[in-house]
């Protein structure tokens, strides 16, 4: 099995500051990089620039500028070379399908945040310091880090990334032949509805609430990030207060996301720890959350017809605070590690179809929270009618794969 752990750094001053000049170097090598692409591409010839040219490069770069390109790992940088040339390729081939995709960006110093190393031993060695109690993580050109190993790393250590979320540093550590940790059987097989109301409802009827902490922590969010569009956009030389303005925001986004991976964590480690078989509706995120086209009113050229966009973008925004497409990832995770099985299905009219009789329509749902058969009658709550169809498809699903 391949699994990522992440730990928190304790770098001394000197490290930190170490670290903050790698990220910045990575950077500029990452700007820089594009910038040949773009000349390259403006250019009447329409020459493309491909990785292996200017990994090519690279070797010259670090002769020409040894204080600070040459002090970090080459492996490293060919890593940070590579993520451009997947940003490239991501918009070639989004090109391709004749969407508009965006042309890859410069990126800012404060918006460049990892540095991958592709192998444990080149330029950055996992568990440095084996003999000492403290585990360490040592980087080229930073040195030995302190490491806050919360838990055992099982597996072999393939990758080693360095992380930067806010002002705390991370190290990320993906492995691979880690052994899974096998639950005994428990017979039972559940259904989950992912709602707006309820973070989830099982088809035993269950409701697992939506963490009401987001609720808070997006409402102070709101407040730092109004105190902090109050100061000048582009500047020079930010004031302390500035700073500290910046620093509140990326403080409470951190404090969110940490908040909200844990709850995902708890809710997967529950379903999984009491069924063997978990179905979910297969999620289509990006279309959920799109806003709605904008609906031309055909009395009045230039104005509008109500869209629904002011609605949506409540619901948008309860689809995005739930992060469900994480949580999924987590329960697939855990689920793989302690044998149990996750069915996705389709989700195509779950919230419409009675379970009793069968019958489909619209008018089924008579409120958010009410499901009303306007065939034979059948009455119960919509969430826990949508889990209990989710099953049902798993189950259909399961019998055809059999
Ligand atoms: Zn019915």
């Amino acid at each position: 099995m391949i699994r990522a752990y992440k730990f928190l750094l304790r770098p001394t001053a000197r490290q930190t500051a170490a670290l903050g000049e790698m990220l910045r170097d990575h950077c500029s090598l990452y700007n820089g990089a594009l910038q040949e692409r773009r000349d390259a591409y403006r250019h009447t010839s329409k020459t493309s620039v491909r990785y292996g040219d200017q990994s090519a490069q690279l070797k010259e770069i670090r002769a020409f500028d040894p204080e600070r390109q040459g002090r970090w790992s080459f492996s490293s940088q060919q890593a940070t070379l590579r993520r451009l040339d997947k940003a490239f390729q991501a918009f070639f081939r989004r090109v391709k399908a004749g969407q508009t995709p965006g042309y890859p960006r410069f990126k800012g110093v404060g918006h460049f945040d990892t540095v991958t190393f592709p192998r444990d031993g080149d330029g950055c060695r996992w568990d440095s310091t084996p003999h000492d109690p403290q585990t360490r993580v040592r980087l080229q050109g930073v040195g030995h880090i302190r490491v806050h190993r919360h838990r055992p790393v099982e597996g072999r250590v393939r990758t080693i990334s360095v992380k930067r979320e806010g002002s705390r540093w991370y190290v990320v550590l993906d492995c691979d032949n880690v052994p899974a940790e096998e639950l005994p059987s428990t017979g039972a097989t559940v259904g989950i509805d992912m709602g707006v109301t309820h973070f989830l409802t099982t088809s035993d009827g269950e409701h697992v609430a939506n963490p009401r902490f987001l609720q808070a922590m997006a409402d102070e969010l709101a407040e730092a990030q109004r105190h902090l569009a109050a100061f000048p956009r582009r500047t020079r030389q930010r004031t302390k207060r500035h700073r500290a303005a910046a620093r509140k925001v990326a403080r409470l986004h951190g404090k969110i996301r940490r908040q909200r991976a844990d709850f995902h964590h708890k809710t997967a480690r529950m379903l999984v720890a009491d069924h063997d078989v978990i179905a979910h509706e297969r999620l289509n995120t990006v279309g959920m959350t799109k806003s709605p086209a904008p609906k031309p009113d055909p009395e009045q050229t230039g104005s509008f017809l109500p869209n629904g966009a002011a609605a949506k973008a409540g619901l948008s925004r309860g689809i995005l605070d739930a992060g469900w497409a994480q949580f999924l990832g987590i329960l697939a995770n855990k689920a793989e590690s302690a044998g149990r099985l996750v069915v996705p299905v389709d989700a195509r009219n779950t919230s419409r179809t009675c379970p009793e009789c069968g019958h489909v329509a619209k008018e089924n749902r008579a409120t958010q929270a009410k499901f009303q058969c306007t065939a034979c009658g059948f009455a119960a709550n919509a969430d826990h009618v949508g889990a209990t169809n989710v099953l049902d498809r798993a189950g259909l699903a399961l019998c055809v794969a059999a």
